[in-house]
């Protein structure tokens, strides 16, 4: 006998980062009970969301064409590219700074332990798109975790290796945060006074 679609649909929302048997069962009962409508338009557009949203090949931001409307446009500033960690960072950015340059999104961090190396963080691209000659700044915005730190290192050299300025957001943020919950004052102040690394 198959497992009955009530435990199929808990199990299946415990995919989602932070929800557990409980939070699981609540929401399983809340679609049955009083969001059917909800449900089927969140099963739609999840379903189109996993098959179409793939990588900007540029920048490697989550989208759905080739180039994402940020590196497609004309009006961004190609001298100046930032490099965060995660997407979420990205929208952190662009929604507290001014900033107008481009992105470059690792999708995660430099951690030998977990096999993630250069290549998964897609740093040869880096490599050639720094290669081209027209970014002039490379501003690195991964975390100030330890991992963070170590990855900035990284690519500091990297940026130099192709005679490219690298920089770092100001400190004052705090130390073992994440980008995505630092609060926009704070993250502004930070990337506006930003440092050339030594
Ligand atoms: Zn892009």
């Amino acid at each position: 006998m198959s497992v009955p679609l009530l435990e199929q649909l808990v199990e299946a929302f415990r995919v989602l980062p932070g929800v557990g048997q409980k939070t699981a069962q609540r929401m399983a009962y809340h679609v049955l009970e009083r969001g059917r409508d909800g449900g089927r338009r969140l099963a739609a557009v999840l379903g189109e969301a996993v098959e179409k949203i793939g990588h900007c090949e540029r920048c490697r931001d989550f989208s759905e064409t080739p180039l994402c409307p940020t590196c497609a446009s004309v009006s961004r500033d190609a001298h100046l590219l930032c490099a965060v960690e995660s997407p979420a960072d990205r929208l952190a950015i662009e929604q507290a700074t001014g900033y107008r340059g481009l992105y470059f999104v690792l999708q995660g961090r430099l951690s030998p332990l977990d096999g993630v190396g250069p290549r998964e963080l897609g740093l040869h691209l880096l490599g050639e798109r720094l290669a081209e000659g027209e970014v002039q700044e490379l501003i690195i915005a991964t975390n100030p975790t330890v991992e963070g730190e170590a990855t900035a290192h990284y690519l500091a050299q990297l940026a130099r290796q192709h005679g490219v300025r690298p920089s770092r957001p100001a400190h004052g943020l705090p130390l073992g945060g994440e980008l995505e919950y630092v609060d926009r004052g704070t993250l502004s102040h930070a990337f506006g006074s930003r440092g050339e690394m030594a």
